[in-house]
């Protein structure tokens, strides 16, 4: 009887705990503004019904009943968007000696709105913080992790702890297979790679079911790229393809590093903007997806920031003084050799025009921050990379798919998060304004769902403070 009568209290335990488990995880989001961002509407008016952390109902507040035991959220004013996702981003700790602070960034990222991050260069302890971010133990967007980037070679400091040189196609090819088994959701590649390594690294990614993404470099050049259907981060060599004919300056443009190239600037005067309708088409051939990741070329490179416009920006807060020191070191000594205005004006033009063209032909672009790239900090920046999607001509809603629907299905990702719909996942943010009226209103965050809860308006204040540890 002892035994039994244990048991049976055991039973009210379990059913009393999970109970309350479940009220809380209930949420309703009352009188809110959706923007679901499966078609361009604002629907006003709504009711959300959320229960563990998956969207039960949607539907006019009048006809939506909320149960007793849902925690009531007032959208009253508000709008309600898909999470954001950045593409395209790194963690500080890559960089040389910087020591291990991915914990603490992931918090800056989720209280940025960013609900989903895609790590571009891998390492051992990011598939760490991806499962940690799965399991509840840490708190942050939903990661994927790329490879450590293939390289043919590597002229930089050994420091750096994202990258493999393959050397052959025989080491590509096992490389592939062997990121593949570690858990790596995708095979980057970085320029300084030689044409049979490309194609052997494209061909061993086929085998294993497992995207090809990320640079361009000199030598494999963007047709090669578009003919194997990779994933092209910064339109690398698309502005070579510009050039008045393949040969001019042995077919090299300003491209990636290139920006610290003098001979590469001296091609910009010559550049035929009137081929970029043509590359773009091109491009939509292939039927790729494209990370511009502009605001980093344009505010880095093109047209840099004062000093005082870059302690200005909310990232500085934020960037390790180790780092700090670093990045005004490699600036001054862009800026040192840096190409005339002239020159960059013309740079700034044609980046901005190929991500218009690019749109047009109906390209699906991705928005990305490459953070932590000069004084790029992950968070902040997507909202950067949003408004200079809208300063290259894309309408508010197409910037925003950008970061929604567009990687989520670039991903195969969208039956189950990337829009607001009955079934998805609760990933979203609730802003004080609306975007689609001005793309800096995504700045206005009053609180960010994501699968592992609520954090409003304090929680997400709670959040950026903790990460201020990052900036001392
Ligand atoms: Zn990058």
């Amino acid at each position: 009887m002892r035994t039994h009568h244990n048991f049976f209290a055991l039973i009210i335990l379990i059913a009393l705990s999970s109970g309350s488990a479940a009220a809380q995880n209930r949420y309703a989001i009352k009188n809110v503004s959706v923007i679901p961002m499966n078609r361009e509407v604002v629907l006003s008016n709504q009711t959300v019904l959320i229960e563990d952390g998956i969207i039960k109902n949607i539907g006019n507040s009048g006809k939506v009943k909320i149960g007793k035991d849902y925690k009531v959220i007032d959208g009253t004013g508000k709008y309600l968007m898909p999470g954001l996702f950045d593409m395209h981003t790194h963690f500080f700790y890559e960089h040389g000696k910087h020591v291990n602070t991915n914990e603490t960034e992931l918090k800056l990222m989720l209280a940025n709105g960013i609900t989903m991050a895609r790590i571009m260069t891998g390492h051992p302890s990011y598939l760490e913080a991806r499962e940690n971010v799965k399991t509840g133990k840490w708190i942050g967007p939903e990661l994927k992790v790329a490879c450590p980037q293939l390289v043919g070679r590597w002229p930089w400091s050994p420091d750096f702890k994202n990258y493999e040189i393959v050397a052959s196609a025989e080491k590509a090819t096992k490389a592939v297979k062997e990121f593949k088994e570690q858990g790596y959701d995708a095979i980057k590649i970085t320029f300084m790679m030689a044409s049979e390594i490309f194609d052997a690294v494209v061909k061993a990614a086929a085998e294993e079911n497992i995207k090809v993404v990320g640079h361009v470099g000199p030598i494999v050049k963007l047709p090669k790229a578009l003919a194997a259907k990779q994933q092209i981060e910064h339109m690398d060599m698309f502005i070579e393809m510009l050039l008045p004919d393949t040969s001019y300056n042995h077919g090299q443009s300003v491209s990636d590093f290139n920006i610290y190239s003098k001979a590469a600037w001296a091609t910009v005067p010559h550049l035929d903007e009137s081929k970029i309708p043509a590359l773009a088409k091109s491009v939509k051939d292939a039927g790729i997806y494209v990370t511009p990741t502009n605001y980093f070329f344009i505010t880095n490179a093109g047209l840099p920031f004062t000093d005082e416009e870059i302690k200005q920006k909310p990232d500085y807060n934020y960037l390790p003084s180790d780092s700090k020191e670093e990045k005004w070191k490699y600036r001054n000594s862009y800026l040192k050799n840096m190409a005339p205005l002239e020159s960059r004006e013309k740079y700034v033009h044609i980046r901005k025009k190929m991500v218009y063209e690019l749109w047009k032909a109906g390209v699906p672009l991705m928005a990305g921050s490459d953070a932590p790239e000069f004084f790029v900090v992950a968070g902040f920046s997507i909202h950067d990379e949003l408004k200079t999607m809208v300063d290259a001509g894309l309408t508010p809603f197409a910037a925003l798919q950008t970061a929604t629907v567009n990687p989520a299905t670039f991903m195969e990702m969208n039956t189950r998060t990337g829009t607001i719909e009955a079934g998805k996942e609760a990933d979203f943010l609730l802003l004080d304004k609306n975007p689609l009226e001005d793309i800096q209103n995504t700045r206005a965050i009053h609180g960010v769902f994501t699968n592992s809860g609520w954090y409003d308006n304090d929680a997400v204040n709670n959040l950026l403070q903790q990460a201020l540890v990052l900036g001392q």
